[in-house]
């Protein structure tokens, strides 16, 4: 059976007629740039969230930078982040002249482990960003513990975990500022590139509002530099349309997350490889962005290419397709030595070995996921004997 990744298009189609209508609506008010499409979309969006304010942008990674550059970090200074994320989470630390310093991350979930910040922390340090990967959040607690202790601010990148929540508390608030991205494979996915800062402090949230329209206020005064980081009205006005359906994609989701935990526990871990399934913390929920199992080499391995990889190559030849989210951890990046040289982080580069991200889009079908199941069970007993 074919299984896809993606398919946005098993979510866009049932909507047609309500995100035409939303396109039509756009392209009669010739109303394109910000305005009052983008704004009820920011205050939809941010309640979500918990947060006061949500500024609309054109990105996640555009949220992270504008959040960057609305805490003054630049140029000597230092941001902490995991080596286990994408690869905007430091790329937008290094894009305002600050150096990403990596620290490792929590094998089970796969979060920036709180025990290896404290040793990182230098002068210069400014902020922490941890990822809720995955769907998972943080375990924020600790970590808002060692940035009040240093007096760090704390920017969320929630890109996968919009609508988590961590101690019965909505993620992207708890710190100075959360980022959102509504790129096509996120829970809340955009018709193109959208994204949202999100924050409870005034003042931050006027300053990331100038900052993303070139630091502009009032019209044609600059008192910092900014950019075009706006929201369009058009992928507002089609996200107004999918935000009511977010609490039903997320379920499905989790559901399919539990089909496939069902389906593949209590396999036992063979001398040739163990697969692990993903953990969630009883204090946060997983909004299963991703479903993400490790494929781990045993001592009866006796091939070349990994586990992981024969599993992945097996499963392409069936016609079910698979990710690798993240195959370089990111201090093993070429354009991150510049800031090293940074030391080993175990976690991160035995993970991004052996991880493999299974699809979890909301409208698989239950035979699909069945499928799945069945071909990494068959994959493992054979591998196993
Ligand atoms: C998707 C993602 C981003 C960037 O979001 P875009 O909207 O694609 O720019 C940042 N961080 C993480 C962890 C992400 O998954």
């Amino acid at each position: 059976m074919r299984v896809p990744l993606l398919d946005v298009r098993r979510q866009n189609l049932p909507l047609e007629a309500e995100l035409s209508a939303a396109f039509e609506r756009v392209l009669r008010s010739g109303q394109f740039i910000l305005g009052p499409e983008v704004e009820q979309f920011e205050t939809a969006a941010a309640a979500v969230t918990g947060a006061r304010f949500g500024i609309g942008v054109s990105s996640g990674t555009d949220a992270i930078l504008v959040a960057l550059m609305a805490l003054g970090i630049g140029p000597g200074d230092e941001v902490i982040c995991p080596a286990f994320t994408f690869f905007a989470t430091a790329g937008c630390v290094a894009r305002v002249g600050a150096a990403p310093v990596f620290v490792d991350s929590c094998a089970e979930c796969f979060n920036l482990d709180p025990a290896g910040i404290e040793r990182r922390i230098t002068p210069r340090t400014k902020a922490i960003i941890p990822v809720h990967l995955f769907g998972q959040p943080a375990d924020l607690d600790d970590i808002l513990e060692v940035a009040r202790r240093h007096n760090l601010a704390v920017i969320e990148d929630a890109a996968q975990a919009f609508g988590a929540e961590y101690r019965g508390r909505p993620v992207g608030s708890i710190g100075e500022f959360g980022a959102v991205s509504f790129f096509p494979s996120k829970n809340l996915g955009a018709l193109g590139d959208a994204g949202l800062v999100v924050t409870n402090n005034p003042s931050l949230a006027e300053k990331a509002r100038r900052l993303r329209n070139h630091g502009q206020h009032p019209k044609y005064m600059h008192g910092v530099v900014g950019g075009n980081f706006r929201l369009d009205a058009l992928q507002a006005a089609l996200l107004a349309v999918k935000l009511p359906h977010l609490p039903d994609y997320t379920a499905r989701r989790q559901q399919h997350a539990s089909e496939y935990t069902l389906a593949l526990a209590g396999m036992a871990a063979g001398a040739a490889i163990a697969i692990s399934l993903p953990v969630t913390h009883p204090d946060r929920t997983h909004i299963a962005n991703q479903y993400t199992i490790r494929v781990r080499r045993g001592p009866a391995w006796r091939h070349r290419e990994s586990p992981r990889d024969a599993l992945r190559r097996r499963l392409a030849e069936r016609g079910i397709a698979s990710e690798i989210y993240y195959p370089v951890p990111l201090h093993a990046q070429e354009c991150f030595r510049q800031f090293g040289p940074h030391p080993g982080l175990p976690v991160a580069e035995e993970a991004a070995g052996d991880i493999l991200s299974l699809p979890v889009f909301p409208e698989l079908t239950e035979e699909e996921t069945a499928s799945v199941a069945a071909e990494i069970r068959q994959f493992a007993s054979e591998a196993n004997g």
